[in-house]
C-alpha cells in the first residue's frame, strides 16, 4: 500500500529533510499536504514539485499570496489555524509533526487523536501536553515513532523485551557553540553568534536552543513521557562530535548506543520506515576519519537549562508547559536583541517559580490555559525589564 503523508511545517529544517526522505522511499510515500508559514514560495513550489493535494499557510494574512503562487495547479489552498487542522485531519495515514514550538501542538494533537501515525519532531508536544498527548495517540489507535534525533537513537536501541532491565537512558548533547565558553562571555553573545551550530544544520529557534541547552532540557522531558522513565534514569553527557546520537544503559553493564553522522534523513527515514530500514543517500561513517569521540559532563552552572528541566519533570503536572511557554517568550526576546543570551534562564526560572503551584493538568484546555498563563507571565516580566 502507498503511505500518504502530511507534513507540518513543510517549509523549515526537518520538513525540507523529510520531503527528501519521501523522495528517496519512492512509490512507498504520497504526499497529502504540505504546511508553512511565511516561506509562501518554498511552500508553493514543494506543493507543486510533491503533487500534493493541499497546502496551507499558517498566516491569514499571506493566504492570498498562496493561492496565487498555486494558482492552475489544482492544488486546494487555506490559512490560519482552521487550514492547519484542514490539513492534521485529512485522509493522509502519516503526519510529521514539524512545526516548530507550541503552534505545532493542536494540528498535531488532532492528527493523533484520528489515529494517523505521528512522525515527532516536535518536542514540544510532549514538553507540554506530556502524558495527555501520549494518551491522545494511544486512544486515537496510531503509533508514535520519534524524529528527534537522540529519542530516535533510543528507540533504535531500546530492547522493549528487556525494560525490566533498562536502567538509564543517556542523551548525548554536542554542547553547542558555547561548550567551552565562560559565563561572562556568554552574557554578550548575538543571536547570530548563538545560531551557528557546530555540527548540525537546523532551524533558527533549535539552534540557539542547543547553544543555551534548552533544546536539551526539552529533550529530557520529552524522553520522560516518550519512553516512561524516571527522571533519575535520564542522563545527560556533552560529545562535541555528534556521532553517537544517545545511549541506553542495562543493568548487565551493558550501554547500547546508535551512530551515524548528524543528518536528520536518518532519523525520518528510520520513523516513516519502522520496522524496516529504508536504503537512503546519506553519509556513511568513516571510522578511520574519526581520530576521536569525547564525552564530558555538562557544566550545569553555565548551562542552568538542565537544573530547570530536572525540576520541571519532578515536579510533573504542567511545569514543562511553563517552562517551554516561558522559553518561548524568552527566545524571541533574545533573537530580537531585547534581553541577553543568559537573562533566558533568569525569566524561566522566575515564571517557573511564580507558576509552580499550577495543579495537573486533567485536560488539553489546561494545558492551553497555563502555556497562556506563563507567556503572559513572562511577558510582563520582560516589560519590566524594559521600564
Ligand atoms: P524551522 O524553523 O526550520 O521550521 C519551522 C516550520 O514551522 C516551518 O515550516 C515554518 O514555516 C513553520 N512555522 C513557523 N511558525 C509557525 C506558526 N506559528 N504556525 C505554523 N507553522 C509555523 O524548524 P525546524 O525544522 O528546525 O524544527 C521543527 C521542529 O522539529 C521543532 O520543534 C524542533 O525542536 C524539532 N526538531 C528539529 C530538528 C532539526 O534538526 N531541525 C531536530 C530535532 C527536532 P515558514 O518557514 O514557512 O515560516
Amino acid at each position: 500500500m502507498t503511505n500518504r503523508i502530511t507534513i507540518l511545517g513543510s517549509t523549515g529544517s526537518i520538513g525540507v529533510s523529510t520531503l527528501d526522505v519521501v523522495r528517496q522511499l519512492g512509490e512507498d510515500y504520497a504526499v497529502d499536504a504540505l504546511t508553512g508559514n511565511g516561506n509562501i514560495e518554498l511552500l508553493a513550489r514543494q506543493a507543486r514539485e510533491a503533487g500534493a493535494r493541499l497546502a496551507v499557510t499558517a498566516d491569514d494574512a499571506r493566504y492570498q499570496d498562496l493561492k496565487d503562487a498555486l494558482s492552475g495547479s489544482g492544488i486546494a489552498v487555506a490559512s490560519g489555524r482552521s487550514g492547519l487542522t484542514e490539513a492534521a485531519e485529512g485522509p493522509s495515514n502519516w503526519v510529521m509533526a514539524a512545526i516548530v514550538g507550541t503552534a505545532g501542538l493542536a494540528p498535531t494533537l488532532a492528527a493523533a487523536k484520528r489515529g494517523a501515525h505521528i512522525a515527532l519532531a516536535n518536542k514540544e508536544c510532549l514538553v507540554s501536553a506530556g502524558d495527555l498527548f501520549i494518551r491522545a495517540v494511544a486512544d486515537g489507535g496510531g503509533r508514535l515513532l520519534p524524529v528527534d534525533s537522540e529519542h530516535n537513537a533510543i528507540f533504535q536501541v531500546l530492547e522493549e523485551g528487556q525494560r525490566h532491565a533498562l536502567e538509564r537512558i543517556i542523551l548525548t548533547a554536542s554542547g553547542g557553540p558555547f561548550r567551552t565558553w565562560t559565563r561572562e562571555a556568554m552574557a554578550n553573545v548575538t543571536a547570530a553568534t548563538a545560531r551557528a551550530h557546530p555540527n548540525w544544520s537546523m532551524g533558527l529557534k533549535i539552534s540557539i536552543d542547543s547553544a543555551s541547552m534548552f533544546n536539551k532540557a526539552l529533550e529530557m522531558i520529552e524522553a520522560r513521557h516518550l519512553f516512561n522513565v524516571r527522571p533519575d534514569q535520564i542522563e545527560v553527557i556533552v560529545h562535541p562530535q555528534s556521532i553517537v546520537h544517545s545511549m541506553v544503559g542495562y543493568s548487565d553493564g551493558s550501554v547500547l548506543a546508535q551512530m551515524g553522522c548528524p543528518d536528520m534523513r536518518t532519523a525520518i527515514g528510520y520513523a516513516l520506515s519502522y520496522p524496516s530500514r529504508p536504503r537512503l543517500d546519506v553519509q556513511r561513517l568513516d571510522f578511520t576519519k574519526l581520530s576521536r569521540l569525547d564525552f564530558e559532563a555538562p557544566d550545569e552552572e553555565r548551562f542552568p537549562a538542565l537544573r530547570l528541566a530536572r525540576r520541571a519533570m519532578e515536579a510533573g503536572g504542567l511545569q514543562g508547559a511553563v517552562l517551554n511557554a516561558a522559553k518561548e517568550v524568552a527566545l524571541d526576546a533574545f533573537i530580537e536583541g531585547r534581553i541577553g543570551f543568559l537573562d533566558m534562564f533568569e525569566i524561566v526560572e522566575t515564571v517557573m517559580d511564580r507558576m509552580v503551584d499550577t495543579p495537573p493538568a486533567a485536560s488539553m484546555d489546561d494545558v492551553f490555559a497555563a502555556d497562556a498563563r506563563a507567556r503572559a507571565d513572562a511577558a510582563a516580566l520582560l516589560a519590566r525589564r524594559a521600564a
